[in-house]
């Protein structure tokens, strides 16, 4: 398999390239010599993904499948494992029967955009839950559910008020919108949950800096969050994440949260296809974007090149040159203008350079409000969340989708919010989790619903009447310390900062069965 240009990415930067080069060369010379390589075959609106963990949207109302969107390139779906640019190819990682398939290219783009490390902060990874893709989105809003499900069960009130604490970490437009998202959910959700009674939901947005939306200014920025504040999101500048725990936030800076639900909207890092070619070319990929020309070809190549996030595209703001924001506003038209600038390099042609009038950027802040600063001109409030859908809607492709999105906005004028909890988040049989110095594994009296291996870390098992036994990394904390009921009978406490790996369900059935690793 071999094509002339090979797109990787069906983000906005490779769909709207692989649009524009298609259609310039006609569907069936387009499918002959152009594919789009994409990870899942549908374009995400991204923007529109802190509606869907609100449930104000469907998932479906925020994609598009890329064989329609793209149809006169070829459409590949599959994750991209490496490119190989001495033998110009890329292996295709296509499902279960497809693993190692191989592609060849005459000319590569690289729109693949970042990644989510959630490795920086201890615990995040364990117990954060990222907002990237759809996903993320839907797991998101089952878990916002299934917390005011578990909330309405226990009569522990401060159980209770730590199951209905949601943190969001981070306050650029993601955290914002998402935080404003879950705060209207969790508040209008809570006439549907009677044993609730006084215990208020929390939500709070945590941000590292001194000001939300550093992008859009000061002033647009201090009006978000007054607006938050006044709908009843505390927000917490200033201050650094420093470790996550099942039911805590501690912070770098002293004081800890009680929370269950962290959402985390940092660990913005680069895609690793993106560094080893940069490290197979000798580039230097400063903070884990390509450097290109303005044309968007990759320094010192004739037949690599990279838009969007993973691509640091020289841009001429007014009298200023500066390097492309990474925003969909900026993918999108690199994308369409990579397209046609391929058409160009095809014919034998030089490409043009990047051009764009930047028009601004906005933000919702929750129900029927947002900020906005649209060509120079700043607005807030009901106007600027108006301008917010109209912007998006028009935006959005696809007819279909388009009146989908009308539909589901109008409707949620006048009924509440979907709580219908279709997938609740499953229970890994294997996983991860992380633990703060003082904090219990089990009690004594528990019922054993797992084994674990700590990784990292100590804890002490106490057993009244006996000395106190601490288990280092390495060990196991199995059915040796059970009792003859079935219960565990000891308190296994963290006695410093700890990383352990659950075995449950059927991993703990295979590991007692098969492998004969747990004594019975
Ligand atoms: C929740 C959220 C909200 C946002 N809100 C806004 C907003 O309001 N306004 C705004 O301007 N911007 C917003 N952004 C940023 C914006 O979405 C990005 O700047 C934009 O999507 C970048 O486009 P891209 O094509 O470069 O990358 P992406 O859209 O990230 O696309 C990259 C594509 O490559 C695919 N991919 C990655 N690795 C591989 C691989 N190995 N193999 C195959 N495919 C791969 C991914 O699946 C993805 O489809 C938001 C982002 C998020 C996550």
């Amino acid at each position: 398999m071999k094509f002339d240009v090979v797109i990787a990415g069906g983000g906005f930067a490779g769909a709207y390239c692989a649009r524009a080069l298609g259609r310039a060369l006609g569907r069936e010379e387009g499918r002959r010599r152009v594919a789009l390589v994409a990870e899942r075959n549908m374009l995400v609106f991204q923007p529109m993904l802190a509606e869907v963990a609100g449930s104000a949207l469907q998932p479906t109302d925020v994609v598009h499948p890329l064989r329609e969107f793209c149809r006169d390139v070829t459409v590949l779906q599959g994750a991209v494992r490496r490119v190989d640019w001495a033998a110009r190819s890329l292996t295709l990682d296509g499902g279960r029967f497809t693993r190692d398939h191989t592609v060849g290219f005459g000319h590569l783009v690289l729109a693949l955009g970042g990644v989510t490390d959630l490795s920086t902060v201890p615990g995040l990874a364990e117990y954060g839950w990222p907002m990237k893709n759809v996903a993320d989105a839907l797991r998101l809003r089952a878990t916002l559910i299934n917390r005011l499900e578990e909330a309405s069960l226990v009569t522990d009130s401060a159980l209770r008020a730590r199951l209905l604490t949601f943190v969001v970490v981070g306050g650029g437009y993601t955290g914002v919108e998402t935080a404003g998202q879950v705060n209207v959910l969790v508040r209008e959700a809570r006439k549907f949950y009677p044993a609730l009674g006084g215990t208020p939901a929390r939500v709070v947005l945590v941000h590292s800096r001194g000001q939300l939306l550093a992008e859009i200014g000061p002033e647009l920025g201090g009006y978000a969050q007054s607006v938050l504040e006044r709908n009843g999101v505390e927000v917490r500048l200033n201050i650094h994440v420093g470790e996550i725990t099942a039911t805590r936030v501690l912070f770098a800076e002293g004081g800890a949260l009680d929370a269950c639900t962290v959402i985390s909207t940092v660990g913005h890092a680069p895609n690793p296809v993106v560094l080893d070619l940069c490290r197979q070319l000798g580039l230097d990929p400063a903070k884990g974007r390509v450097p290109v020309e303005p044309t968007m070809r990759v320094r010192g190549q004739t037949e690599l090149w990279a838009a969007g996030d993973c691509a640091a595209v020289p841009w001429r703001d007014g009298d200023e040159d500066k390097i492309s924001p990474p925003t969909a506003q900026f993918a999108m038209r690199q994308g369409a203008q990579l397209g046609r600038n391929l058409v160009r390099a095809l014919a034998g042609a030089e490409p043009a350079p990047f051009r764009h009038r930047y028009l601004g950027q906005l933000a919702t802040i929750g129900r029927h409000e947002a900020v906005a600063e649209v060509m120079g001109l700043r607005f807030r409030g009901f106007f600027a969340w108006w301008l917010w859908r109209t912007l998006y809607l028009a935006k959005l492709p696809g007819a279909l989708r388009k009146l989908r999105v009308v539909m589901d906005w109008t409707l949620e004028l006048f009924f509440p919010r979907d709580l219908a909890l279709m997938f609740p988040p499953a229970e890994d049989i294997l996983r991860a989790i992380h633990l703060e110095a003082g904090e219990p594994l089990f009690r004594r009296g528990d019922a054993c619903r797992a084994v674990f291996y700590v990784r990292r870390g100590a804890f002490a098992l106490t057993v009244p009447g006996e000395p106190p036994r601490t288990l280092a990394a390495g060990a196991v904390i199995d059915q040796d310390e059970l009792d003859a009921a079935g219960l565990w009978r000891c308190d296994a406490v963290a006695t410093q900062s700890c990383d352990v790996t659950v075995f449950r369900g059927r991993a703990l059935e295979l590991l007692r069965t098969e492998l004969r690793l747990v004594r019975r």
